[in-house]
């Protein structure tokens, strides 16, 4: 049945709540070639009214194709970006960007690309421990690296090598290492293992799940591949054009999806039953943030969409079993 907005956990319970979440960015031209041409800023809103809660233990996928605006969010709670609008709160408290100290070592972040994130001068045991500097003495950060490495799934005596010493699979560990070394009560992870050779991507992700479990931080999971997020997911939301489409339980967003969005990237997941083939490729392309199509922003690239789609944008509203969905099709029971 489809009601109003839910929540689909209570505020008390939540480790990062996020509301009304947006972020635009000036793409203007230099500011002569604009006057000459009297033309005002160009503004792109990568970020738009995103909503969503993570509980502790909770890993939360958000999902989308390049562009979706998934890369954003996860800088917004990070702290890389400010937002234009809406808040962030971390156990209660706002978080703003450019905070400094103790609330931004409750979030840390784990990025795509190991080799990239990571300082090659530095051995693997002070990039470890980079978020303690000033606040624990030389012998107790030493300490604290090797139980660090060694929670990862590396050797303590690795504390002495330099990044390019380790495997991309080792590096994304030093990378998840560091990013622990402050106990975040957030950890967000940008496409963990999206660079990784396809061998070691299940052991960097059953790695993230088992320090979850065992240290209870929640989870911020970005990723464009379905089956990653489907296997590390507790919920997800689908995100198009810097809007969530669809939210909920994983199992059931991503087992029985009501998005045509999300129902075509799933068509686009490779099929074991098939040899790895892909169902059906992905329709058509993501338009470009500086001209979104009005209405739906997925209505040229929908096999449903009608006059109303074409005219009025679709808010997320509740479907049952704590899904939330912006179609303007499902509502009206067309699918
Ligand atoms: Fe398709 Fe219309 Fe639903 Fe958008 S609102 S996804 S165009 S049916």
């Amino acid at each position: 049945m489809i009601g109003a907005p839910v929540s689909p956990r209570p505020p008390e319970a939540a480790v990062l709540e996020v509301q009304d979440l947006g972020r635009d960015f000036d793409v203007s031209p230099p500011w002569l070639e604009r006057t000459l041409a009297r033309r005002g800023r160009t503004l792109v809103r990568a970020v738009d009214g995103v909503g969503f809660s993570i509980g502790a233990g909770e890993t939360f996928g958000l999902v989308g194709e390049s562009g979706c605006g998934k890369s954003t969010v996860a800088r917004l709670v990070a702290g890389l970006f400010r937002p234009s609008r809406g808040s962030i709160r971390l156990e209660g408290a706002p978080l703003g960007a450019g905070q400094r100290g103790e609330d931004r070592s409750r979030v840390a972040m784990v990025f795509q690309d190991p080799q990239a994130s990571l300082d090659p001068r530095w051995r693997a045991a002070d990039i470890v421990t980079e978020a303690l500097r000033g606040r624990a003495q030389p012998r107790e950060r030493r300490e604290r690296a090797g139980r660090l490495l060694q929670l990862v799934g590396l050797a303590e005596a690795d504390g002495h090598k330099h990044p390019h010493q380790f495997s991309g699979g080792q590096r994304q560990r030093l990378s998840i290492a560091r990013a622990l070394a402050a106990e975040p009560r957030l950890l967000v992870c940008d496409e963990p293992t999206s660079a990784l050779d396809v061998s070691v991507q299940a052991q960097i992700l059953n790695l993230i799940s088992d320090l979850q479990r065992d240290l209870g931080f929640a989870c911020l999971f970005i990723s464009h591949d379905l089956a990653v997020v489907r296997h590390v997911a507790t919920r997800v939301g689908v995100m198009y054009l810097g809007r969530l489409v669809e939210t909920g339980e994983a199992r059931s967003a991503l087992g029985a999806p009501r998005h045509p969005y999300t129902r075509m990237l799933l068509d686009a997941v490779p099929d074991v039953t098939l040899g790895g083939r892909t169902r059906s490729a992905v329709a058509g392309e993501v338009p470009s943030p500086l001209h979104p199509p009005p209405g739906c922003a997925f209505h040229p690239r929908c096999p449903h969409a009608d006059e109303r789609c074409r005219l009025e944008r679709p808010s997320l509203l509740a479907v049952g079993g704590g899904v939330e969905v912006a179609c303007h099709a499902v509502e009206e029971g067309r699918i």
